[in-house]
């Protein structure tokens, strides 16, 4: 077995190592030890305990998996947050239905490097990840290359590609390598595998999430899109529920969800955070980039049946990053419509920066300001800053004053808007229910989500919120590749 090959190579670094390379900016692994052996090591260790996963494939040519580690710490105690990736590969046809998936230790990377000199690839294969957070905090990563084949039935991925991070206040693209070993396993044993790592797809919110997805099968209940609203018909007999997803801490995890929603027949709208890590990556003085994957991501979504729509925080982006306001709105959902998404609608992101200065996103788009037409909620009176156009604030102890350009709505394209979707629709509901998975956070339960969905009443129009993050990898345990194969 290659594990006992000799130790030759030096310059494989995983792709976890890569990543953590944070001390300096460096590109070498041995520098980066030489600047903090402690924090790469910790880092080195924990994800080698935690970053591994389980790749099916029906037909044995495709493979695909999803590696998520939670909160990954430096041996400083510093939280990066939630590391996920997604590795695929395609196989030249194999007998392995199911494989183990990890990273080489250091070790087995040299003996790799020495042994594939000499062997051809018989497949190719990618992997995409980020370290979340919002706008210049996070990181992500993107590789591909080809696939060899070792004894055994082992494979091996050499990738290359990069990593993007801001680097003192610039958006730095590092060059990297890393390796993913295959190793056979079949269906129980993978499972096995997972477990003993601590994951399973069939956690308590999971579960709970389930039964909200139940009770919105039951035939008093027509689910509809956003975009669908203008068009929809009055429906006296059954409650008309808006499902809404905003997709701020893990796209991943709310693949998870779309394909479970669609196993169970149901279709909903995911609200797409564009300055989260999980998409892309914002820096000062309007730098801006796009995780390779993402849009791809997205599209997988919509392919479900799923609606994908704008979880706006450009007002954020242009107070505290000088993103050019309209240009970026032009470009970027224009580079989404481009690559096929159908984005009509949009629902406002609650951002923790406008929300110190007492500001909203609502305050992006002139509908939503003073004598605009559209009021969401009280926002005039808990968070008037912004409401007549101009956004007073301190920026680095410097105080600031920012007149927000005018655009309405439709002139970027948006049709409806999730906070208000009854002004959206063609007929006057009997009541509009709110119910957000916020309360979750105020003492309540899923079940009292439940409660208050079953006492809605005929003729009533409900949205309730569901954020990803919340349902899935808010639980250490929630294994995102529980049922990876149906991604296919
Ligand atoms: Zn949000």
């Amino acid at each position: 077995m290659f594990r006992r090959l000799s130790l030759v190579w030096l310059c494989a670094i995983s792709l976890a190592l890569a990543l953590c390379v944070l001390v300096a900016g460096s590109t070498s692994l041995l520098q980066a030890r030489q600047a903090a052996p402690e924090a790469v090591n910790g880092w080195r260790h924990k994800l080698g305990a935690g970053l591994s996963g389980v790749a099916r494939s029906s037909d044995r040519v495709r493979y695909l998996a999803w590696l998520r580690h939670l909160s990954v710490a430096l041996d400083s105690g510093k939280q990066l947050g939630n590391f996920e990736c997604r590795v695929r590969f395609t196989l030249d046809g194999s007998s392995q239905e199911t494989f183990l998936v990890r990273f080489p230790t250091d070790l087995e990377a040299q003996a790799l490097q020495k042994e594939l000199e000499s062997r051809s690839p018989v497949g190719l294969g990618d992997f995409q990840g980020y370290v979340f957070n919002y706008y210049d905090k996070g990181a992500t990563v993107s590789a591909s290359g080809p696939v060899y084949s070792l004894d055994k039935n082992v494979f091996v991925l050499r990738a290359a590609g990069e990593v993007v991070r801001v680097v003192d206040g610039v958006l730095q693209h590092v060059a990297t390598t890393a390796m993913m070993l295959f190793e056979p396993a079949d269906r129980g044993a993978a499972a096995a595998a997972l477990q003993k790592l601590g994951y399973t797809s069939q956690t308590t919110r999971w579960n709970e999430m389930g039964a909200i997805y139940d009770e919105l099968r039951l035939p008093r209940y027509r689910l509809a899109l956003f975009r669908e609203a203008p068009a929809l018909a009055v429906a006296p007999d059954r409650v008309t529920v808006f499902l809404r997803h905003d997709i701020d801490r893990t796209l991943y995890g709310a693949l998870a969800m779309g394909r479970e929603e669609r196993r169970r027949g149901l279709c909903s709208s995911y609200f797409v955070n564009m300055a989260s890590s999980l998409y892309g990556l914002v820096g000062p003085g309007g730098q801006y980039m796009v995780r390779d994957g993402a849009v791809e991501d997205l599209l997988e979504l919509q392919a479900m049946g799923h609606e994908i729509g704008y979880h706006t925080d450009i007002l954020m982006m242009a107070l505290f990053y000088d993103t050019p306001f309209r240009p970026w709105l032009d470009r970027e959902l224009g580079r989404l419509r481009r690559a096929g998404v159908r984005l009509v609608s949009q629902a406002e992101h609650g951002s923790f920066h406008t929300h110190e200065i007492k500001s909203h996103n609502s305050y992006s788009f002139t509908n939503f300001r003073h004598n605009g037409g559209l009021r969401h909620g009280g926002l005039e009176a808990t968070a008037p800053n912004g409401f007549d156009g101009v956004v007073r604030y301190e920026r680095k102890g410097v105080a600031q004053s920012f007149s927000i350009p005018d655009v309405q709505l439709k002139d970027v394209g948006i049709e409806v808007s999730a906070y208000v979707v009854t002004a959206a629709l063609g007929f006057t509901p009997r009541q509009w229910r709110y119910i957000p998975d916020q309360m979750l956070f105020q003492g309540k339960s899923p079940s009292d989500m439940l409660e208050l969905l079953r006492q809605a009443e005929p003729g009533d129009v409900v949205e309730v919120l569901m954020h990803p993050v919340h349902w899935t990898v808010t639980d250490p345990a929630f294994d995102l590749g529980g049922d990876a194969a149906d991604a296919q």
